[in-house]
């Protein structure tokens, strides 16, 4: 058997506890280890064999996982963050299918919510934005044409950009051209929800600069939308005049 297990965003408690559980039962466990942090090996038991995926392909991870089945192994496949989010997990899962090896799937914190945490930010503003567009920079990996920088910023919604630290000048550029004002705030967020956690804020304007002049080439996620400036409407669920299902409007 083997678990695909979300790691979390960082911090060692932020794993689910179920996570947790099949981590401490694995026979084997490898991890991604170029984003997993590595004090989460610490629930491991006593004799769990490691392996750390940054230095191996798709097929040195199918092999391991084939012998660990056959010993009647179980193995847990730890990602970073949730395993949903460029994870590169359906490979995984299309080779387990053809070998009929039987694998489930465990969520974790993206660090998407760990950012959010960090940032005590809600993406999800009535009147600001109601939708949160998860993307990232084309780079050695493309993007289909139609998902470019400058078509999802027309809808000047939050966006979330993963792996995008290393483009920042054409982004910035995208981003204005595509809809967001130079002043829309931005948050530039390093290792969230680790120990060494840092975050700089700055705006749509002078995100380049402020990801070149702090040297942010790894491990962050860029943040843009006025969801993290000043206005906005209180929700209407909590709203006294508003009526729900669960309580009558008091005026
Ligand atoms: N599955 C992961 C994302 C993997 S892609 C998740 O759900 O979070 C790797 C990219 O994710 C990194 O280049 C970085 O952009 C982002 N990332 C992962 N962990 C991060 C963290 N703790 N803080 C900021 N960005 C992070």
């Amino acid at each position: 058997m083997v678990h695909f297990v979300g790691a979390g965003s960082g911090a060692v408690d932020l794993i689910t506890v179920r996570g947790a559980r099949l981590l401490k039962e694995a026979d084997v466990v490898i991890y991604a280890g170029s984003l997993v942090n590595p004090a989460l090996l610490s629930y491991t038991k006593e004799g769990c064999e490691i392996h750390d995926s940054a230095r191996m392909t798709l097929e040195q991870v199918i092999e391991v996982i084939k012998k660990a089945e056959k010993e009647g192994k179980t193995t847990v496949r730890l990602h970073t963050g949730d395993s949903s989010i460029y994870g590169a997990v359906r490979e995984q899962f299309d080779c387990l299918e053809e070998l009929g090896i039987d694998y489930d799937v465990c969520p974790g914190v993206s660090s998407f919510c760990g950012a959010a945490a960090s940032l005590k930010t809600e993406y999800t503003l009535p009147d600001v934005s109601q939708t949160v567009i998860i993307t990232r920079t084309a780079g050695r990996t493309p993007v289909p044409e139609r998902e470019s920088i400058r078509a999802l910023a027309s809808h000047r919604s939050t966006m979330v950009l993963f792996l995008s630290t290393s483009l920042t000048e054409q982004l910035q550029e995208d981003l204005m051209a595509g809809g967001y004002s130079g002043s829309t705030p931005v948050a530039v967020v390093y290792k969230a929800t680790w120990p060494e956690e840092e975050i700089f804020r700055c705006t749509v304007e002078t995100l380049h600069k402020t990801v070149t002049e702090n040297r942010l080439t790894k491990t962050a996620l860029i943040i843009v939308g006025n969801c993290m400036g000043e206005q906005y409407q209180r929700s209407r669920l909590y709203h006294p005049g508003f009526t729900t299902g669960f309580r009558e409007s008091s005026e």
